[in-house]
């Protein structure tokens, strides 16, 4: 075999890459060719460059973390899971810490450190990084020839990990899935997932930064629940962002404030409440925040304006017909969809490469043997909370080491 030929060639120098070349079960003749001037810039901003990358718990509560697509990479998860992301980072001399709520950061809360490390392994098994190279065209044959800015390049096996499509300042743009296509490799259409959602009439300009917890929002058969935040022009917060996925211009969301209590059980107290003298006295919307503890009072005197009452009106005044209009922005707020914010602040790509393209244990390609792919590349996109990065790590683990295969 001629010198200039590598035994694995990785496109793409980010979070599946980079783990690819550090965790390889071998030392490997390896390059990886990075468009963007430095590798790994998505990895530095991730979790607000404190790197959330992992979740804590079973590898089995995963799977309901990936939407539609999360039964097809079980294997994978299961193949390198959480907890073999927590021995590998551990023994590589990166302790973790594990939050409350069950994110996964180094303890230095400093992605860097993450970056770094993988960095340093991949070149202890044989990787260097070529970085301001993009490569734009991949002829696959026995050997794999790969043309790019910076020349050409030939591998007996290639893996391609370009990422997705949003922050495309960070070098995932989405561009290479042009090339992919020209490959015959079918591409699920893509849009951003993790990304605040814009909705027609959005009312809640004036309570920009107010939160609320534990809601629900249901979007075409789809419902998640978690927190939500109002901004100043759209709705954010984990329960949106992770909705964002099903979303798209003209979908009609519906949101639930009160998710512990049952609508009816609701409307027997106001009736009851408004039978008693003394609660008849009380303004109306010290009652209504009695009895909803856990809405922002912000919250509730903004919807009273909207639908017309007058929040010092005595709650015996508040009719049957303003409870209707109150309870129904409370149990099923609905609006629809105009559009999200986009790349430019979506966390994650939604679509990709169908996952009917590769091995799902492997991330081996069934049309071109000896070409794998691994990451956001792909057609997965995780919630919040360390989701991404445990399959940009699983899926590089995988097919690095059937690509090497010892
Ligand atoms: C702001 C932000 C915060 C995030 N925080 C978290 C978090 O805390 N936890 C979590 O789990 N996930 C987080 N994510 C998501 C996570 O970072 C990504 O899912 C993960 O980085 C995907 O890894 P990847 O290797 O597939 O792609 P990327 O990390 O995007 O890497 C792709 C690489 O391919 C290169 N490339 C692209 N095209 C070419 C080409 N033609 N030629 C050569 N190179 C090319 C790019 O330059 C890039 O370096 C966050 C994302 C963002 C945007």
């Amino acid at each position: 075999m001629a010198d200039n030929v590598y035994d694995i060639l990785i496109v793409g120098g980010g979070a599946a890459g980079l783990f690819a070349a550090a965790s390889a079960p071998a030392r490997v003749k390896g390059l990886i060719l990075d468009k963007a001037k430095a590798p790994g810039r998505k990895l530095l901003m991730s979790g607000a460059g404190q790197c959330n990358l992992t979740h804590g718990g079973s590898i089995k509560d995963f799977v309901s973390h990936y939407g539609d697509n999360g039964s097809k990479i079980r294997t994978a998860l299961y193949k390198f899971s959480n907890e073999s992301v927590k021995k590998f980072f551990e023994n590589k001399g990166i302790p973790l810490i594990e939050r409350e709520d069950g994110k996964i950061f180094p303890r230095s809360m400093d992605a860097k450190d993450v970056l770094d490390c993988l960095i340093r392994e991949g070149q202890k098994n044989g990787f260097s990084i070529l970085s301001s190279c993009d490569v734009t065209e991949v002829i696959p044959g026995d050997i794999y020839t790969v043309i790019s800015s910076k020349g050409i390049f030939k591998a007996k096996k290639l893996l391609i990990c370009t990422g997705g499509c949003s922050y495309p300042t960070t070098g995932s743009d989405g561009r290479f899935l042009k090339v992919l296509e020209a490959l015959d490799l079918e591409i699920i259409p893509t849009r951003p997932s993790l990304v605040p959602v814009s909705v027609e009439g959005y009312p809640y300009t004036e309570l920009s930064g107010v939160s609320v917890k534990d809601i629900t929002i249901e979007a075409d058969g789809h419902k998640v629940s978690g927190d939500i935040l109002f901004t100043h022009n759209n709705f954010s917060g984990p329960a949106v962002l992770h909705i964002s996925r099903y979303v798209k211009p003209g979908t009609v969301i519906k949101l639930c404030y009160c998710t512990d209590r049952k609508l009816n059980e609701i409307q027997e107290e106001l009736a009851l409440l408004r039978k008693d003298k003394s609660s008849g006295r009380k303004e109306a919307l010290t009652v209504l925040n009695s009895l909803f503890p856990g809405l922002p009072s912000s919250f509730i005197r903004k919807i009273f304006a909207d639908e017309g009452f007058d929040e010092h009106r005595v709650f015996a005044e508040f009719s049957s017909k303003a409870a209707a209009a109150f309870l129904s922005r409370i149990f099923t707020d609905t609006y629809k969809v105009s559009g999200t914010s986009g790349y430019s602040t979506a966390m994650a790509t939604a679509g990709g490469v169908s996952l009917k393209e590769i091995s799902l244990k492997t991330g081996e390609s069934k049309k071109y043997p000896g070409l794998y792919l691994a990451g956001e590349v792909l057609d997965v996109d995780g919630d919040t909370g360390g989701y991404n990065l445990q399959f940009a790590f699983s899926s590089g683990y995988n097919a690095i080491n059937d690509a090497v295969g010892i």
